[in-house]
């Protein structure tokens, strides 16, 4: 037996499933998930010393790599003056105006510890700034487990088959309207009628907590309107697209400005962050300056700032978005060639760095309904042929998959050689 069995079956006497996180758990594919001891650059080393690629790059910060020497010096240069000092240092200060450098639409922001800490701020203000209750979300959009958003949600939910979570109250949970995303016709007719009840629509510009689904052509356009129209706040959370799809996100990308904007993941450069902001009128709003409360003893940790800071700041080299979006275009043309080489019944997405693959007879993929007809026998046999071939996947056919700057073209060819026999057997 492998050592991570081994692991498994000891986190479990004290750890929930094993796991501080339900999706590590491998429900989504089944089988023991793997337990790593270290990673570097596009590899990862689990438990018994057996080496991966790694397409999930921890969920996203990963964007350089694992372990990039430049962040890793940041870090161990920061730590040696303390760990967390509970007010304020000056990188809080370098970080937001760094922040608000890249984001156009970023007048202020706030750090936090995590991206479910941002969104649900996030909505609270808005609920706060307007005065209203009632909030917009999208199914099979994950948005963290603050309670009004764990509301027929994403990621790790849909892959439990459990996409409302019992412990949130109903009184809460009948104030979060669900619609369809990419469906620009339903915003506007269910605005016709409750418009000016709704405090704000929350959307992932890029989806990719039900795989990778872009927006569809005038969705994103749709949303701003409507919200200029009703007085409603347009959250857009790009705690994954966010320095992901693009240097200014989703946003610069597809050139929508939202009023607020949630962020995590690259922002802390694997260390704990999440952020909000926005329009300053809007961010006013926040205690001190304002009524509304939020707060954090470790927000805006010096050491996760100085983690997060050096990779912002490594991400605005030259070119360096272009190759990332070449490197992942490299990976799923080749994965689509070696499916259609076998017959499979297989179609793929991509935003800049960020990737889905379906195992599914319909193509263009845009819609929840179209990911949930995915053949996922399939899709858990080609995740275990690759774990065998030493390729690590998102153990979940609803999350997207990653690419960093240091998978090199090898690396992806390797991977498509991995896929190609892994399919052959299919
Ligand atoms: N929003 C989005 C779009 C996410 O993908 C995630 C996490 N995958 C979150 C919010 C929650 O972030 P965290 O896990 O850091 O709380």
């Amino acid at each position: 037996m492998s050592k991570s069995h081994d692991l498994f079956i000891a986190a479990q006497k004290h750890i929930p499933g094993g796991v501080n996180s339900p999706v590590r758990a491998f429900r989504g594919v089944g089988g023991d998930p793997v337990f790593f001891k270290a990673a570097k650059g596009a590899y990862l080393i689990d438990a018994d010393d057996k080496q991966y690629i790694d397409y999930v790059g921890s969920w996203g910060p990963a964007i350089l790599g694992h372990a990039h020497p430049e962040v890793i010096e940041a870090v161990q240069k920061k730590a040696v003056d303390g760990l967390s000092f509970g007010a304020p240092t000056e990188i809080e200060t370098t970080m937001a105006d760094k922040v608000c450098e890249l984001i156009p639409s970023m007048d202020m922001v706030r750090m936090v510890s995590s991206g479910t800490e941002a969104t649900m701020t996030a909505i609270r203000l808005a609920r706060g700034y307007t005065g209203r209750d009632k909030i917009v979300k999208f199914e099979g959009c994950y948005h963290g487990h603050s309670d009004s958003l764990l509301v027929k949600a994403g990621s790790g939910m849909l892959t439990l088959g459990e996409p409302s979570s019992p412990g949130v109250p109903a009184a809460l949970a009948e104030l979060t309207i669900t619609l369809t995303h990419n469906d620009a016709e339903q915003v506007k007719q269910v605005f016709a009628e409750i418009g000016s009840e709704v405090a704000c629509i929350i959307v992932e510009p890029v989806a990719g907590n039900m795989n990778c689904i872009p927006p569809e052509a005038g969705f994103l356009e749709t949303l701003r309107e409507v919200c200029d129209q009703y007085g409603t706040v347009l959250i857009f959370d790009e705690v994954m697209c966010g320095f992901r799809v693009g240097l200014q996100g989703a946003q610069g990308r597809f050139n929508v400005i939202p009023d607020i904007t949630t962020f995590g993941k690259v922002i802390g450069g694997g260390m704990p962050v999440g952020a909000f902001g926005g329009k300053r009128a809007i961010m006013e709003r926040i205690a001190p300056l304002g009524p509304i409360y939020q707060a954090g003893t470790l927000s805006g940790n010096p050491i996760a700032m100085a983690a997060g800071l050096k990779t912002l700041e490594l991400i605005q080299a030259d070119g360096f978005f272009e190759n990332l979006e070449a490197r992942t275009k490299q990976l799923v043309d080749g994965l689509q060639a070696a499916a259609d080489k076998h017959g499979i019944a297989f179609t793929t997405n991509q935003v800049g760095g960020m990737f889905g693959f379906f195992f599914n007879t319909e193509k263009n993929i845009s819609r929840f309904v179209q990911v949930a007809k995915g053949d996922m026998e399939q899709f858990k046999a080609f995740y275990h042929g690759m774990l065998q071939e030493g390729i690590y996947l998102a153990p979940s056919a609803y999350e997207a998959g990653f690419v960093s700057s240091k998978h090199t073209s090898a690396d992806i060819e390797a991977t498509i050689a991995a896929a190609d026999r892994v399919m052959a057997k299919l």
